[in-house]
């Protein structure tokens, strides 16, 4: 899984697989296998106790970016996802890594749901445009000097124009991280997320930092909507949450009848309306379930009134 890719933990040795000349085959209660099942369990879930307190340890640590200014960080790579979509991945220069990795630990500290501003001089005038992007990486990348955004590209966008002229190598200058959004861990019993589009973006490390934390009981509806089924992002990272117990996925697609959908997905053709949103909510207790929104202005208006209508307190609403 992408999100996966960094790694910057020391972690214990993974348990070797047996060779399937290993096993006997006369069905022993403690097959070679069923042993190398169970450490393999325990390793993962020691993997995540060490990621956990390392994680504790990251948040203390000094970051490169900053709220007050710019810091170029150099593209390393495009990853296309649809014709408009892209992931691209960015790392503090190669100087800049080598002189703080010999003065200290460092991390970007980017939190779960905080956005970064980009800036850019648009076309030959002296006019400075700056754009909000919700990194998707998580705390393993930041610690690396990395952090991902997924872009969604647009015709006429002035932003938009100078990204499609981004080439590998070059320099961009962001600063942050910005935003209010605080998650603590089992203070919902749900927690629904309505998302359009790259509005996907701020869910995605909720998600993952829920599904993979083993004392977390809070459970997850995804409801996802996009115009084509074709325009899904992040279907990798959706079918590995899915696997988990504590969440469920949704897409609505509103401008085509969907048609070969991916094994085991929900897919429905239409909006997220009031009614399916109130049949969520009236799942779990009203004071403990949490919304989350992020897409369009008129889908974010549109899921907060929803959700209103269905009795969910204000400040259990975040539009983000
Ligand atoms: C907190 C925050 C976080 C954000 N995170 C992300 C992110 O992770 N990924 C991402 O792709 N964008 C994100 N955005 C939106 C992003 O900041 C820009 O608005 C977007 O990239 C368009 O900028 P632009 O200059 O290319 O287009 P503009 O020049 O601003 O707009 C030109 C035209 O593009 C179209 N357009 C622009 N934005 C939208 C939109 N959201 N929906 C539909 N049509 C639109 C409209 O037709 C508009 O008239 C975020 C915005 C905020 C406020």
């Amino acid at each position: 899984m992408r999100m996966s890719d960094f790694t910057g933990f020391v972690l214990p040795p993974r348990p070797e697989r047996p060779d399937d000349s290993d096993c006997c085959k006369s069905d022993c209660e403690m097959c070679v296998f069923s042993v190398y099942d169970t450490k393999l369990a325990e390793w993962e879930k020691l993997c995540r106790d060490v990621k956990k307190e390392e994680y504790r340890k990251v948040l203390d640590l000094p970051s490169v970016l900053s709220q007050i200014k710019y810091t170029p960080f150099q593209l390393v790579s495009i990853l296309a996802l649809t014709s408009d979509t892209k992931i691209y991945r960015f790392q503090i220069s190669e100087k800049d890594r080598t002189d703080l990795k010999n003065k200290h630990s460092f991390s970007l500290n980017i939190e779960i749901g905080q956005h970064l501003i980009m800036k850019n001089k648009v076309g030959s005038s002296d006019c400075i445009v700056s754009r909000a992007y919700t990194p998707i990486s998580d705390l393993e990348a930041h610690m690396q000097g990395c952090f991902e955004v997924l872009i969604k590209l647009y015709p006429s966008g002035k932003m938009s124009n100078y990204i499609k002229s981004w080439t590998i190598g070059e320099f961009v200058h962001w600063r942050g991280p910005f935003g209010d959004f605080k998650y603590s861990a089992n203070k919902y019993e749900q927690v629904i997320m309505c998302c359009a589009g790259t509005g996907i973006a701020p869910m995605l490390r909720l998600i993952k930092s829920i599904v993979e934390d083993d004392t977390e009981e809070t459970f997850m509806h995804l409801l996802y909507s996009c115009k084509k089924y074709e325009e899904m992002l992040m279907c990798d990272e959706i079918s590995y949450f899915r696997t988990f117990w504590n969440f469920s996925f949704c897409m609505f697609v509103t401008q085509e009848n969907p048609q070969n959908v991916r094994y085991g997905e929900t897919v429905v053709q239409g909006r997220i309306t009031s009614d399916v949103l109130a049949k969520k909510v009236s799942e779990k207790s009203l004071d403990k379930t949490l919304v989350l929104i992020c897409g369009t202005e008129t889908f974010n208006k549109d899921m907060k009134n929803f959700v209103q209508e269905s009795g969910v307190l204000e400040n259990n609403i975040y539009v983000f």
